[in-house]
C-alpha cells in the first residue's frame, strides 16, 4: 500500500509488509540541487561568520537572510501566482535540514521561511500578499509569529491581548504584551494573536512601525545565542482592519496549522543539528588519543558512535517519511479550485499526528545526540572553543518550542483517541479484535528484514492491548505519555524497516551491510523503548494478578531477539571513524 493512501494514524492498524514510503533514497535532482545549494551556503557564507553571529551581529544577520533570498531559498513555500516556486514539502525540510548546522541562524531562518512567512502565504488575502509577501520573499522584511504571552505559553488560546475595533471602523487597537519572539529584534511584520473584544481568538499582520508597537530587551538565553528572542508590547497599536488575517474569530487555526508544518520542519532542523554534532564526535573519536590508542578504537565510544547514527537515520526516516504523506495528499488536490488553501490546511491537518511524532521523535534523538558528543570529547566538550558545546547549549530549546515535548505526546494520544471518536478511525474494534487474540496472531515478516518486520507487527499488536488494559486510566496524563511514547516508537521503527528495506535493493554490498545493521540496531532500541512505554503504562493501569499477567504479554510481545548486536554496532561505528561524518 502506498503511504499516500494512507490516513493520519492508519499505520497504527495496518500491516507495515508492502507499504511504500518517501525517504532520503528518494531525493529528485532538483532537491538534492536545493540541499547542494544550501550547504555551499553555510559551508562558505554562514559557519566562518557563525562567531559575529552569535555575538548579535544583527546587521550581518539580516544581511546572510538576504542573501538566503538572493538564492531563492524564500521562495520554496510561496505561491507561483506570487512569484514563489511553491515546491514540495521534502524540499522545505530539505533545507531546514541543511541549515540546522548554524544553530542560531537556522532558528532566524526558520522565523522567517516558517512561523514568519507561512500565515501569510495560507491565509493572506490577494491585498495582503501583494503588500507584504514580495518584501519577505526578497529579504527587505524580516517576519515573526507572536503567539505566546508571559502567561501562557502551552495555553495560547487563553491569551491576554486584546484587540478592539476604533469607533470608525478603521482599525483596530490591540493591546498586551507577547513573550519570546524570534527574530522580534529585527522583524518588520509580525502575526499577532489577539482576542477581539477579549473574546474572538484571531491573528493581524502587525508591521513594527505602526503606531504603539515597541519590542522589549533581548533575552540572554542558554543557547541560540545569535537568534534574537524578545517581547514585544503592544500598547493601544493601531492596526488597519484590513490586516486582520483570515476570519474574525478562527485564528486557532492559523496558530495551529502554522504549528503543524513547524513541528516538522523542528524534527528536520533537529536532524541537520545531530549530523553536524554527530560530525565532531566522529572526527574527534580518530584524533583523540589515550592509553596509546584513538579513543574510537574503545568499545563504550564504539556503541556510541553507532547509538547516535541509528537516531539520526531514524529521524531522517521519520522527517521525510511525513513530508511524504503531506506532499502525496496535496497533490491530489485541484490546484484551481477557489478553496485550494483550505483543502491544502486539511491535507496537513490529517497528518497533525504524524507531524507531532516527528517533532518529539527528532528532538529526543538531538538531545541523546549532543549529550553524547559532548561525552565523546571528554572535557573538551565542556569547553566553548569546541562545536559540541554549542550543539549542547543550542538543542535544549528544542524540545520546548513548537509545543514542549509533553504537550506534543498528549497531542499525539488524544488527536488518536479523537479520530476513533469521529468513527472513521477503527481503533476501538481493533483493540477488542487483539484481545481476543492476545499475544496470538503470527508475524508478517519477509525477506532481510523478516525479524524486524515481525518486531513492528508484535509492537502494534501490544500497543492495541495495553490500550484496551488502560482505557479506563486514559484520564491520567501519565498514561497518556506512556501511550504516545508505544505510538512514536513504532511509528519511527516501521519508517526505518520500509525504508531499509526499499534502499537494500539498490544498495552497493558495503551500503548493504550498514542498512541491515541500522535496521537492527533501531529495532531493539525501539523494541526497548516500547517495552518501558508498554510496562508503565500497564503498571500506572493495572495491579495484582492482571499486572503480572500483562507483564508476561508486554515481555513477549516487545521482544527484540537480533542475532549480531554487538558486530552491528561496530560496523556502524567504523563506518563513522572512516567517513568522519554522518553515513548514510
Ligand atoms: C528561544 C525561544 C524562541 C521562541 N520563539 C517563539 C516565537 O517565535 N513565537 C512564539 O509565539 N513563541 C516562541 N517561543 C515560546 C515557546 O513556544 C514557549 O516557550 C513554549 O510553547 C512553552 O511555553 P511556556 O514557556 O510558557 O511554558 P509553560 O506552558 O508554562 O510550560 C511549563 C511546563 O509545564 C508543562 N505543561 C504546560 N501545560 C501542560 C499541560 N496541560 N499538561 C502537561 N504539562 C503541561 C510544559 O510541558 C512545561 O514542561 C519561544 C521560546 C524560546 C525560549
Amino acid at each position: 500500500m502506498a503511504d499516500h493512501l494512507a490516513r493520519g494514524g492508519d499505520f497504527l492498524l495496518t500491516d507495515a509488509a508492502g507499504r511504500v514510503v518517501f525517504s532520503p533514497e528518494d531525493f529528485s535532482a532538483e532537491q538534492r540541487q536545493f540541499a547542494e545549494t544550501t550547504e555551499e551556503l553555510v559551508k562558505k557564507e554562514i559557519l566562518p561568520d557563525l562567531d559575529r553571529i552569535e555575538s548579535q551581529d544583527f546587521a550581518l544577520v539580516v544581511e546572510k537572510l538576504r542573501r538566503c533570498a538572493e538564492l531563492g531559498l524564500f521562495l520554496v513555500d510561496v505561491p507561483e501566482d506570487y512569484g514563489g516556486l511553491e515546491l514540495d514539502k521534502v524540499t522545505s525540510m530539505l533545507l531546514a535540514e541543511k541549515m540546522a548546522p548554524t544553530g542560531s541562524f537556522s532558528i532566524t531562518y526558520g522565523g522567517q521561511t516558517g512561523i514568519g512567512l507561512l500565515p501569510l502565504v495560507y491565509y493572506g488575502t490577494g491585498g495582503q500578499k501583494e503588500r507584504y509577501l514580495d518584501k519577505l520573499t526578497t529579504g527587505e522584511w524580516v517576519g515573526a509569529y507572536a503567539l505566546t504571552e508571559p502567561d501562557c505559553g502551552s495555553d495560547p488560546l487563553n491569551a491576554r491581548t486584546t484587540a478592539t475595533l476604533t469607533a470608525d471602523g478603521r482599525y483596530y487597537l490591540l493591546n498586551g504584551v507577547k513573550q519570546f519572539i524570534t527574530n522580534a529584534g529585527f522583524a518588520d511584520l509580525f502575526t499577532v494573536f489577539a482576542k477581539i473584544d477579549g473574546k474572538h481568538f484571531s491573528a493581524f499582520l502587525v508591521e513594527r512601525g505602526f503606531e504603539g508597537f515597541s519590542v522589549g530587551a533581548e533575552e540572554k538565553k542558554m543557547g541560540l545565542k545569535g537568534s534574537s528572542t524578545a517581547q514585544i508590547i503592544l500598547d493601544n497599536a493601531r492596526v488597519p482592519v484590513e490586516n486582520l488575517l483570515g476570519e474574525p474569530g478562527k485564528g486557532h487555526k492559523i496558530a495551529f496549522n502554522v504549528l503543524n508544518i513547524g513541528r516538522l520542519k523542528v524534527a528536520a532542523t533537529a536532524g541537520g543539528m545531530a549530523k553536524g554534532a554527530f560530525a565532531e564526535a566522529a572526527g574527534y573519536a580518530t584524533e583523540r588519543k589515550q592509553f596509546g590508542r584513538i579513543i574510537g578504537d574503545f568499545g563504550a565510544i564504539q556503541e556510541k558512535l553507532a547509538d547516535m547514527a541509528t537516531g539520526i537515520f531514524s529521524s531522517d526516516s521519520v522527517v521525510y517519511r511525513v513530508a511524504g504523506l503531506l506532499d502525496d495528499r496535496i497533490a491530489t488536490l485541484d490546484r484551481s479550485a477557489t478553496d485550494y488553501y483550505e483543502r491544502y490546511q486539511k491535507a496537513i491537518e490529517e497528518y497533525a499526528l504524524e507531524c507531532a511524532i516527528a517533532k518529539v521523535f527528532c528532538t529526543d534523538a538531538l538531545a541523546f545526540v549532543v549529550d553524547e558528543v559532548v561525552q565523546v570529547h571528554g572535557g573538551y566538550g565542556y569547553i566553548s572553543d569546541y562545536a559540541a558545546e554549542r550543539y549542547y547549549r543550542d538543542e535544549r530549546i528544542q524540545r520546548i518550542f513548537e509545543g514542549t515535548n509533553e504537550i506534543n505526546r498528549i497531542l499525539i494520544s488524544t488527536i488518536l483517541f479523537k479520530k476513533a471518536e469521529s468513527g472513521t478511525f477503527d481503533l476501538w474494534d481493533r483493540v477488542k479484535e487483539a484481545q481476543a487474540n492476545g499475544e496470538g496472531g503470527g508475524n508478517s515478516g519477509t525477506g532481510a528484514f523478516a525479524l524486524e518486520y515481525s518486531v513492528v507487527a508484535n509492537l502494534k499488536r501490544l500497543f492495541l492491548l495495553v490500550l484496551g488494559s488502560a482505557e479506563q486510566a486514559r484520564e491520567s496524563q501519565e498514561v497518556l505519555l506512556a501511550i504516545a511514547n508505544m505510538i512514536i516508537s513504532i511509528f519511527a521503527l516501521e519508517s526505518v524497516v520500509i525504508r531499509g528495506d526499499k534502499a537494500l535493493a539498490a544498495a552497493s554490498d558495503n551500503r548493504k551491510e550498514l542498512l541491515k545493521a541500522v535496521v537492527k540496531v533501531a529495532a531493539f532500541e525501539r523494541a526497548s523503548q516500547c517495552y518501558l512505554a508498554a510496562s508503565r503504562c500497564s503498571a500506572y493501569a493495572l495491579s495484582g494478578e492482571k499486572l503480572i499477567a500483562q507483564q508476561r504479554v508486554v515481555a513477549g510481545l516487545s521482544a527484540c531477539p537480533v542475532d549480531g548486536l554487538l558486530e552491528a554496532k561496530r560496523l556502524l561505528a567504523e563506518a563513522a571513524k572512516e567517513s568522519g561524518k554522518y553515513f548514510f
